[in-house]
């Protein structure tokens, strides 16, 4: 990693110290997930809206504007599309930096950190990309080697940076500011990323582990101490281990200001915006001066959507500086009602033959799909491109397991939809036609490069995971008419669905548990008439289960399962295991889809789903949903009417 030189001392004439005053303006990045040029690697179109091409001339005007002008990235940079997953890996003939990094380093970035995803290909794979980075990376809270090893361990990155820059002070002089740079990423990588992680590095609490470094920090000379952190804002008190935890962080003395993301969200919020955007008012969370706790804050969306502004008023005081005014704003790269803001010409040529590299992987043949797969509906209906990837799991477990005592146990699998709209806008769904594959495909129908989990559960274990399954959906008062379906707050890709069983979802019924998997509500059950093979399914029965290393090691709000229940790993990726399947074999989903869930019949209620307008172009799928097409909405999903 290249550090910028350090710069030498300047000594500031005594009379110069009165009234001395300097702008500094942060901008910042996050969540960008590899949306680098407006391109759909998925959907092989040039008409993404967002992305950092299109970012790069927002960031080009912010730094015409102002004098003094950082740009950081606060994490999940690297991993999310095909060129920033399958072309800097084995496989691909690109032998470049990650195009990511080279973008980055393309728009001369100040600072980075890491998001969770950052650790998803392992950590050799991550140094590599970060070693071509010609800005540093920090991380405070997370650090090498086991607490069997050494107490405190050493970090993993420098835990924060000293960004000693010289600026122009209001009247034109020059003077040195020493930004003190913290990152922090969600102690949860641990278990989410843990065939990575395992005696290797170790996430810590980033709330303990900035409390412990700002301090150090300041004493190390920063004038004004900025956090880097990859979590979001959650408005319960504040409990360890917390993976929002910007409210917290916030108010940590000695923080200046906060840079958030994680959950692809933006602060503040000065306009109306959807509810999948909304965070709930509460004190501390003050949109209208852009303040978390008093501390100024931002969260830039996520694929690319906002440039964050954040414009510092700086006064000399004495040996160091402080802040007397800050000034905050977003800058969509698709502002509503207007064209989205052209793409950077000089970064699409720099990412051209990344670009170029990522087409030849992303168009190669692979195979060949029976059916149409699309999951505009996963969350109302049983889903054939959620079932092709159960079959799929259940197939090759059963191949794994042959022989031995697991393998005479009754299997069963769970998947999700993983691209359900939400957050990431009308275009994230997974679509794949009829007909001729190639490996875009497989991306679109298996985007994380997860690995195939087998687990011994019991009958108890299983009405557990869907119960925290169904907390994807809003509680439905019976008679309600257009009623929302889902809770805005929970993610789709938290549905899991369990092949092999049939039960029923009671919409009527709270959600028993809340999105960090805590029990909410003991008394709540919305999982009855759990059933195997026509029987119900006793609390003592065994089976065992195909899951994916991110569930079996408690992603999302289910539970981590002890080793003792992990009965195979696959060497390769769900990914590579769907690749190979392909070479030899149709893509065709199980026979029995149709009889996995149902919701409870509540009549007279109806709800209402927003999702891709294409749905309209699948009639029987609809009518199997129960599914009445009402018209399209401001940030164009369409609103489907169903009659529960
Ligand atoms: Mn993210
Ligand atoms: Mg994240």
């Amino acid at each position: 990693m290249t550090v910028p030189p350090p710069f030498p001392n300047i000594a500031i004439p005594a009379a110069s110290t009165k009234n001395v005053t300097a702008q500094v303006r942060l901008l910042c990045t996050t969540d960008l997930h590899a949306h680098l040029l407006p391109y759909d690697y998925f959907a092989d179109q040039d008409d993404r809206p967002h992305g950092l091409a299109r970012i790069a001339t927002l960031i080009r005007t912010a730094r015409a504007e102002a004098q003094n002008v950082f740009l950081f990235d606060n994490g999940d940079a690297l991993q999310g599309t095909p060129i920033g997953d399958m072309t800097p890996q084995d496989g691909s003939d690109w032998h470049g930096p990650h195009p990511v990094i080279s973008a980055m380093n393309h728009l001369r970035y100040d600072a980075a950190t890491l998001g969770n995803h950052e650790f998803n290909f392992g950590i050799d794979w991550l140094c590599r990309a970060i070693s071509e980075a010609k800005f540093p990376f920090t991380c405070a809270n997370v650090r090498k080697g086991g607490c069997t090893l050494d107490r405190d361990g050493n970090p993993f990155l420098p835990p924060y940076f000293l960004l000693k820059q010289q600026v122009l002070d209001d009247s034109g002089e020059r003077h040195l500011v020493t930004l003190g740079i913290i990152g922090l990423v969600p102690i949860q990588v641990n278990t989410w990323d843990r065939i990575h992680l395992q005696d290797r590095v170790q996430a810590h609490d980033m709330v303990e582990s900035a409390q412990r470094i700002v301090p150090q920090v300041r004493a190390e000379g920063a004038d004004i101490v900025i956090l880097l952190a990859h979590t979001g804002i959650d408005t319960d008190p504040a409990y360890p281990m917390m993976e929002n935890a910007a409210l917290p962080l916030a108010a940590l003395p000695g923080v200046d200001a906060i840079i958030t993301g994680h959950c692809h969200g933006i602060f503040p919020q000065r306009h109306a915006v959807p509810p999948h955007h909304q965070h709930p008012l509460v004190s501390g969370v003050d949109h209208a001066r852009g303040r978390l706790n008093g501390t100024p804050a931002l969260m830039a969306g996520a694929f690319g959507s906002h440039l964050g502004v954040m414009d510092l008023n700086l006064r000399r005081d004495g040996d160091t500086w402080a802040l007397t005014r800050v000034q905050s704003e977003l800058r969509p790269t698709a502002p509503q009602g207007r064209a989205p803001v052209p793409a950077d010409p000089t970064l699409m040529a720099q990412l051209a033959p990344a670009h170029q590299a990522t087409l030849r992987l992303t168009q190669r043949p692979i195979g060949h799909a029976t059916t149409r797969l699309h999951s505009y509906l996963a969350l109302a209906s049983p889903n054939k491109s959620v079932e092709v990837i159960n079959a799929l799991q259940q197939q090759c477990l059963a191949q794994a397991v042959a022989g031995t005592a697991d393998g005479e146990l009754p299997l069963v699998s769970a998947a999700c939809a993983v691209k359900t709209g939400g957050l990431g806008g009308p275009g994230n769904y997974t679509n794949v036609p009829a007909g001729p594959l190639c490996l875009r495909h497989a991306a679109d129908l298996y985007p994380f490069p997860n690995v195939l989990c087998g687990l011994r559960v019991t009958g108890a274990d299983l009405r557990d995971w869907l119960e925290r399954a169904a907390i994807c959906f809003a509680q439905v008062t019976p008679g309600a008419q257009d009623a929302p379906l889902l809770n805005p707050h929970i993610p789709g890709h938290d549905f899991d669905v369990i092949h092999g069983l049939s039960y029923v979802i009671d919409l009527s019924q709270p959600a028993r548990f809340d999105r960090a998997g805590r029990l909410v509500n003991p008394d709540a059950r919305r999982i009855s008439d759990l059933s195997h093979a026509g029987k119900p399914v006793r609390d003592n029965a065994r089976f065992l289960l195909a899951t994916n290393n991110y569930r079996a090691s408690g992603g999302g709000p289910y539970r981590t399962m002890p080793d003792s229940a992990v009965v195979y790993t696959s060497p390769k990726t769900m990914r590579d295991l769907l690749i190979s399947h392909l070479a030899t074999t149709p893509l065709e989903p199980p026979e029995n889809t149709d009889e996995t869930w149902r919701f409870a019949p509540l009549p007279g209620t109806t709800v209402i789903l927003e999702t891709a307008p294409d749905v309209v172009n699948d009639p029987s799928a609809l009518r199997a949903a129960r599914a009445t097409p009402l018209g399209q909405n401001s940030d164009g999903f369409i609103r489907l009417r169903i009659s529960l």
